[in-house]
């Protein structure tokens, strides 16, 4: 296991103003998912605050790209990845592996262009958090609500059960 993370630490909600840092992020606006992720970060008292520590340096990392600081990114971006790293592909509902995976394919731009060339970055490189806003499993047996813990999303009602492993499929 990477960087000593527990796979039980992505099972639960997520602190509100994580998610209120995401939807910002995904409205391109950065500054304020930072300011939203750090409250998040400073609140929550478990090991989950790394990654809201994480995806704040993300959201940094690409303030700094849209407004062409090839050096505020580059710096910002080195420190973001031991916050990053270690967490299962979908933790809390966010989908944390697509997160790296597309901040890895920007930021290898981002290297290409170089500091003169930042300003010329492809936008659309810069892609959206996946995640589940919600966090509410509804049974497709029963309609009841389902529990989720340790990856194991259970129905109280009728026990029908799936595992974590196949909430990738809410992301397609
Ligand atoms: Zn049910």
């Amino acid at each position: 296991m990477t960087q000593g993370r527990n796979p039980s630490d992505c099972s639960g909600r997520l602190h509100p103003n994580a998610g209120e840092g995401i939807r910002l992020f995904n409205e391109g606006k950065y500054f304020e998912a930072h300011e939203e992720l750090e409250i998040a970060w400073n609140e929550e008292p478990g090991p989950i605050r790394d990654l809201y520590r994480g995806i704040l340096q993300v959201a940094v990392t690409y303030l700094h790209i849209t407004r062409g600081n090839y050096d505020g990114a580059v710096k910002v971006h080195a420190r973001s990845l031991k916050w990053i790293q270690g967490w299962s592909d979908i933790c809390r509902g966010i989908n944390v592996g697509k997160l790296r995976s597309d901040m890895d394919i920007v930021m290898s731009e981002v290297g290409r262009l170089g500091r003169n060339g930042i300003g010329d970055i492809d936008r659309f490189l810069i892609k959206p958090i996946l995640w589940n806003e919600k966090r509410r499993w509804v049974c497709d047996r029963c309609g009841g609500e389902m529990q989720e813990s340790n990856c194991k999303v259970t129905c109280p009602n009728c026990g029908n059960r799936f595992d974590c492993s196949d909430l990738n499929l809410y992301f397609d």
